[in-house]
């Protein structure tokens, strides 16, 4: 994989996007693609439990007691056990099944809701990888244009505390794919 990175200026907000391992850079708050059972597995999730500790799970074992599961669009909160950032936002997103389920819709909730999460929580940095975009199977070009443009529109609008988002993305075709959303998203909201 290259070492790739992209910044955009969205007022006094940034919009930043690079190749890499999302558990390996520090933010306030880390997002995560969770499964509706909160259950762990792989991909990101498995790489967010295993390099957080256990007591990421402990704590959605709580949460798990009282809400069964967490509906594909949504998101919880838990610490961040020893990765570099204070909080985990575990996002559920959809699995792709031809983009006629409202899959569209979903996905960008799950990136509204990790911003609503992240003011809540006063996080001003937060790290987001590519949801779905994995065995959930969403085209990266179209799950590029839905996160980019969510996540942009809070920026711009100012509409957050949270200062800085950055896309972290698992390999040289995902950071194209955002790079190119990112380019002409940013271009038409300036
Ligand atoms: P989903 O089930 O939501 O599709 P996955 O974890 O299978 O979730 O994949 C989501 C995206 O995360 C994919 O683009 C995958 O390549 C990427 N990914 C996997 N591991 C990491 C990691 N350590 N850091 C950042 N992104 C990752």
């Amino acid at each position: 994989m290259l070492k790739a990175k992209l910044e955009f200026a969205l007022g006094p907000r940034e919009l930043a996007l690079q190749t890499g391992d999302i558990t390996k850079v520090a933010a306030d708050a880390i997002g995560n693609a969770a499964n509706s059972q909160l259950a762990g597995g792989g991909g990101v999730d498995g790489a967010i439990h295993r390099a957080g500790g256990p007591s990421i799970m402990r704590e959605l074992d709580v949460i798990r007691d009282r809400i069964e599961t967490c509906r594909a669009g949504n998101a919880v909160a838990t610490g961040a056990g020893s990765l570099p950032a204070k909080w985990v936002l575990h996002a559920v997103g959809p699995v792709y099944r031809g983009g006629r389920h409202g899959e569209a819709a979903i996905l960008a909730s799950c990136y509204r809701q990790c911003m609503i999460l992240a003011e809540e929580l006063g996080a001003k940095s937060l790290t987001l990888p590519a949801i779905s975009t994995g065995v959930y199977g969403y085209p990266m070009d179209e799950a590029a244009d839905i996160a980019v443009t969510t996540v942009a529109d809070v920026l711009a609008a100012a509409e957050t505390e949270v200062r800085r988002v950055s896309f972290v993305l698992w390999g040289d075709r995902a950071f194209q794919a955002f790079a190119r959303s990112s380019l002409e998203i940013v271009r038409q909201i300036t």
